[in-house]
């Protein structure tokens, strides 16, 4: 069976992973910290704080900038629902804003439209994910952070080794957070897994004690371990030995998986390029995808096929697709909440008139 993600272990993860089971630390230890080095060394972040999955970090990330009720933060919809999950968590809603036609990601041209048309003057964080494993047009990105003053945070789970004008450390250079997964069906795997990286030390030690409950050791007490307080209260979110050190041999690995990854993309797209109905994934120097996924655009009432013939077609065959994804205002929580968040809006609108009508007649 061909599934639309699998991942690859060889002998010397295996040897790492059971180097650590016969160590006598399972938990959070050396191999950590090894790891989150490794990882800040490979992605040029001044900090890596690593985590139990990329949803946890999103989280994290939610709690740490104080998202409430009301509060303005984009995303685009194709993405998986984590981000949008980790909005609503925090009390606020997600905005959603259209995609670029031919990346497949956030249109910054859309985004700014959006603040202009509704006069927005606040806005809290932009959530843009290199979808499929293309960069996000950054440079724009960055250019309306700095202009409308918000938090950029790159979701780049799928993204890990893709190349951004030449650079596979462009993640962090544009955006204030970047949220990794080392789930399994990612670019590189600690079976579960994730972190945030950023280069802002303060952010980077709330994410550490949030990740440990929000437990807080002060130097002057270094050596007296059974003192710490409580501060703010976090979760347990924190990766293990074992996951980190599967996580540090496979990342070494990684600019070999994208080198494949990439060849068997051509390959695709040499057979996909001669079929009529079909888009291949967007790709180009500047914008070098680690293809994650391989998003094969179909025309399916052009090719008078539905998708469900196509799918069992192909998977009698033991090709096993996948769609990337259902948008997200599709889900039955999201179409709810969206619709009534249209109505208290419009009742808004109505009530505001009713207002200057009422002191229009009143005086
Ligand atoms: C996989 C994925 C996540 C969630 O990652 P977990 O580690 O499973 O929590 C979030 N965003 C995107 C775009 C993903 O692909």
């Amino acid at each position: 069976m061909i599934n639309y993600g699998l991942h690859y272990l060889d002998k010397e993860d295996i040897k790492s992973v059971i180097k650590v089971l016969k160590s006598k630390n399972l938990t959070q230890g050396k191999k950590v910290f090894e790891f989150e080095n490794s990882l800040c060394n490979y992605f040029g972040a001044k900090y890596t704080c690593s985590l139990s999955s990329a949803t946890s970090g999103l989280y994290l990330i939610s709690q740490i900038l104080e998202w409430k009720k009301r509060d303005i933060i984009f995303l685009s919809p194709l993405s998986f629902v984590a981000g949008a999950n980790s909005i609503v968590r925090s009390g606020a809603f997600p905005n959603f804003i259209d995609i670029d036609n031919k990346t497949f990601n956030i249109d910054p041209n859309k985004l700014e439209y959006a603040i202009k048309k509704n006069k927005l003057d606040k806005i809290k964080a932009v959530i843009a994910t290199d979808y499929s494993g293309v960069p996000c047009d950054w440079k724009a990105l960055r250019f309306l952070a700095n202009k409308y003053n918000f938090i950029l945070i790159n979701d780049n789970c799928h993204a890990m080794g893709s190349k951004y004008y030449n650079d596979t450390r462009y993640a962090i250079k544009y955006a204030d957070l970047v949220v990794h997964s080392y789930h399994a069906v990612k670019n590189i795997t600690t079976g579960e897994g994730g972190s945030v990286l950023t280069n802002n030390k303060k952010i980077f030690e709330r994410l550490i004690k949030l990740r440990s409950h929000g437990i807080e050791r002060e130097k002057k007490h270094l050596h007296k371990k059974w003192i710490y307080d409580l501060n703010e209260i976090g979760y347990n979110f924190r990766l293990t030995d074992i996951q980190a050190s599967l996580g540090i041999s496979q990342l070494e690995k990684l600019n070999n998986f994208v080198t494949k990854r990439r060849k068997i993309a051509k390959i695709y797209d040499n057979i996909f390029e001669k079929i009529s109905h079909c888009n291949i994934p967007f790709d180009n120097k500047n914008f070098k995808s680690a293809y994650h996924l391989y998003p094969l655009q179909i025309n399916f009432s052009a090719l008078k096929k539905t998708k469900e013939k196509l799918m069992k077609f192909l998977l009698d065959r033991k090709i096993n697709l996948q769609v990337h994804y259902i948008p997200t205002y599709r889900f039955k929580y999201y179409k709810k909440n969206l619709t009534l968040k249209l109505v208290a809006f419009q009742l808004q609108k109505i009530f505001t008139k009713m207002k200057y009508l009422f002191q229009f007649f009143s005086i």
